[in-house]
């Protein structure tokens, strides 16, 4: 016999999924529309309006992909590069290495500016890559690098490259809703998120935005995009215009849970939300050092609301996850890729980011590590 399934309420204080707000949940529980509805349409085009203030943009070419943020990198980087073209990728983490792997599949030529993990990409180190590869078509960088913690000075790395008139892309995957965000101001191109972080809803769709410098590139590709999901102009027809053409069927109980998750982000106000989580940051970081336990990246390239922490030497850092699992029914991340064993990444997005999940946090963590 099957049961219908019923998940544990867990305390998900990860690098994302996190806790939704409960009117993001009521909101995807109602009846689905088809995807052409003329209901649903007016639906998309309210989550566009609400995205543009979301990411700062004016930017036409805004839509949302169903489907996870890995989607939107691929989107961005298959869109813009064509085979043979030279990218710069900006790699301080896991998810940057990530687009150099697009990418490469692709037939794109990778230059990688290498960072250390846990540190913001020192913007000379783009400038020489720039010098010495002046050929370059694109510049590809992550503003918030959730593998490590550390947030990037993507305002600079994007003025550099226009220097060197390349297109830029950023991955705002984990910054978007959180951490400042301003793609015009920033002149980016190219911009991917995701909907499970700081967008604070759940996982599985792919906002995105091109800039009108980006759409105009794509219009003059030399070769056919090597996607047809993620192909732009096959996108456009079912996201703007007076006569929308199936591309895809949407996700409409999906996009019930964004749209409610960027109203509420909205009527917050992004800048107050943006404070919340610096503010936020700064109170968890001082309870952890409390407790002897020290963020992983130096202050000034931390990203607000995901916190990494250094493993005290003598801990087994898995048995301190299944405790607080299993004890506290907590959720925190472990370290990815060089960094697994060496440092947990705790999570304070969206909903989760306030005082009482501090406090918690803070109480299990003491509690499971005996201090
Ligand atoms: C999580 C993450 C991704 C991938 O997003 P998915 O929704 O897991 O596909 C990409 N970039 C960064 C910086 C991320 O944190």
């Amino acid at each position: 016999m099957h049961n219908s399934f019923k998940p544990h309420k867990r305390i998900l204080m990860g690098p994302g999924p996190s806790n939704v707000n409960p009117k993001v949940l009521d909101a995807m529980s109602k009846a689905p529309l088809g995807h052409l509805d003329p209901q649903f349409i007016e639906l998309m085009d309210e989550i566009k309006s609400l995205l543009k203030y979301t990411f700062k943009t004016e930017n036409e070419s805004t839509f949302v992909l169903s489907g996870p943020g890995s989607l939107g990198m691929e989107a961005c980087l298959v869109n813009l590069v064509e085979p043979g073209d030279k990218v710069i990728v900006c790699v301080g983490g896991y998810f940057a290495n990530r687009m150099t792997q697009i990418v490469e599949k692709i037939g794109g030529n990778v230059v990688v500016v290498k960072e250390t993990w846990g540190r913001a990409i020192e913007p000379a180190k783009l400038e020489d890559a720039l010098k010495t590869n002046p050929d370059t078509k694109v510049v590809a960088f992550v503003h918030a690098e959730t593998s490590t913690g550390a947030l990037s000075n993507i305002k600079q790395l994007s003025e550099i490259a226009h220097k060197y008139n390349c297109l830029t892309i950023a991955d705002t995957v984990t910054s978007l809703g959180a951490t400042d965000v301003y793609v015009d101001e920033w002149n980016l191109d190219a911009v991917y998120s995701c909907s499970q972080k700081g967008l604070a809803c759940v996982a599985g769709m792919s906002p995105i935005i091109f800039s009108e410098r980006a759409v105009q590139h794509i219009k003059n590709r030399k070769t056919p995009i090597q996607s047809w999901f993620n192909d732009l102009n096959l996108l456009s027809v079912y996201w703007s215009g007076v006569k929308r053409i199936y591309h895809h069927t949407a996700p409409s109980n999906q996009f019930y849970g964004l749209h409610e998750a960027l109203l509420i982000l909205k009527e917050e106000g992004i800048e107050n939300a943006w404070r919340r989580h610096k503010e936020n940051s700064a109170k968890f970081i001082s309870k952890l050092k409390q407790l002897g336990l020290d963020p992983f990246v130096p202050e000034g390239e931390r990203i607000p609301n995901l916190i990494t922490v250094k493993i005290p030497s003598d801990t087994d850092e898995a048995k301190v996850r299944n405790e607080l699992l299993n004890k506290h029914n907590l959720e925190i991340g472990a370290g990815l890729g060089e960094l697994a064993g060496k440092i947990w990444r705790i999570g304070l997005m969206g909903y989760n980011s306030n005082e009482k999940m501090i406090d918690y946090c803070v109480g299990a963590l003491k509690d499971v590590l005996n201090k």
